[in-house]
């Protein structure tokens, strides 16, 4: 018999990836199968960086770079977070990554010794704490609820550090809840951070161009500048520009730090695909004018999904600041169903409803649903129709 190691067995595969797979599964089986589980743009990737892509396919821009990623993108990352978010970096300090799930990879390889405590709030993206985990680390879950807006407070992360916290992950706007910190709930978490210099923070930026909240986003570090040496900022082209598919994502950092992120990626990867990143420098360069009417149409849906999700029994949801989630509260749902699990729940709904749904217990937080509104509004109003009717 095969003996794997300790590490693996002690993980589990991407559940949302899982959701995803199933629903195909029964599709292919002849089911008709709406599948809201996936957390990608339905959209295509704008023409210019598909173009910019092939223009170095044809050049020849086909091999090894540099591991930590090309001079060109380098700087088109260096601008953005100028830009975008008034921090400087040089270019030691850019880690180019296969997509942000492979900075995240790398930071905890780098930096968690076993037995190191990683806080993370809940409900969390699925991979923080199975990275945490391969790494050795304990990942330490700070629940939240509607209350807050699925939001920790200074209070709860400040009796959360203990001498062996070594990473705060903070992640805004969040997959799956879609809310977004505050610049006073930033300083509130930064007054606490200061107070115990021996954490470091992880800002997860993904979904920061996916953002219609009235007011300006913010990270953890354009609202605390002092905590410079010790945040890293994770940030990619996946979401923003419609680009899953071309793996890219990045880390901008303290020079020790990325150093030691770029020689785990030396020996697993090396550089992400040379065409991927001639393609994000174009995205990059290219500014937002093209992420806007993407936007514009999530929050359309949005506004449809959660009104839509509140006029079902058992149901109700937050309205959230970006993104392309809906994450509701659906236990009493569960209890007129009879269900006291939410895997359960996510059967049901997929078996009756033929709508697939990514149950809360993924994320943390058991007694949710995430829906992904990354489809057409025509699918949708399909969806919630169908899930409305399987529950009466
Ligand atoms: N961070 C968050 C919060 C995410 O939701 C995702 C993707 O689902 C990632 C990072 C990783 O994105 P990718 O590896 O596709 O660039």
């Amino acid at each position: 018999d095969l003996q794997l190691s300790d590490r693996v067995q002690q993980i589990k595969p991407s559940p949302t990836l899982a959701v995803t797979k199933r629903a195909a599964e029964l599709k292919a089986a002849g089911k008709d199968i709406i599948g809201l589980g996936a957390g990608e743009p339905d959209f295509d990737t704008p023409e210019h960086i598909k173009q910019a892509a092939i223009e170095a396919i044809n050049k020849g821009f086909t091999k090894y770079t540099a591991v930590d990623g090309t001079p060109g993108l380098k700087k088109a990352i260096i601008n953005k977070l100028k830009n975008d978010n008034g921090l400087s970096y040089e270019p030691n300090q850019i880690l180019v990554s296969c997509g942000g799930k492979q900075s995240f990879f790398n930071l905890s390889l780098a930096f968690i010794n076993p037995g190191d405590e990683v806080i993370i709030p809940a409900p969390y993206w699925v991979s923080y704490p199975d990275m945490v985990v391969v790494a050795g680390g304990v990942p330490v879950i700070l629940n939240t609820d509607e209350s807050t807006r699925f939001k920790i407070t200074a209070a709860q992360l400040d009796a959360a550090i203990t001498p062996k916290t070594k990473i705060v992950v903070l992640n805004s706007p969040s997959n799956p809840s879609g809310v977004a910190y505050t610049a006073d709930e930033l300083k509130a978490l930064g007054d606490v951070l200061r107070k115990h210099p021996h954490v470091l923070v992880a800002t997860d930026d993904m979904y920061e161009y996916i953002w219609w909240a009235d007011f300006g986003f913010e990270n953890i570090l354009t609202v605390c500048p002092d905590l410079y040496d010790r945040t890293i900022v994770l940030n990619g082209v996946s979401k923003a520009y419609s680009m899953t598919g071309w793996r890219i994502g990045y880390a901008a950092g303290p020079v020790k730090l990325i150093s030691a992120m770029t020689k785990v990626q030396s020996q697993s990867t090396s550089n992400p695909t040379s065409i991927s990143q001639i393609a994000a420098e174009a995205a990059l360069n290219g500014g937002r004018d093209c992420v806007t009417p993407m936007v514009k149409a999530f929050k359309e849906r949005h506004d449809y999904v959660v009104k839509t999700l509140n006029e079902i029994p058992g149901f109700s949801c937050i309205a959230a600041d970006g993104a392309f989630y809906a994450y509701p509260n659906v236990k009493e749902a569960m209890a007129k169903a009879g269900i006291d699990n939410d895997i359960d729940f996510a059967e049901k709904l997929l078996l009756e409803a033929g709508v697939a749904l990514v149950p809360g217990s993924a994320f943390g937080t058991p007694g949710y649903m995430r829906l992904s509104f990354a489809t057409s509004m025509e699918v949708l109003e399909d969806a919630l129709a169908r899930i409305k009717k399987a529950l009466s």
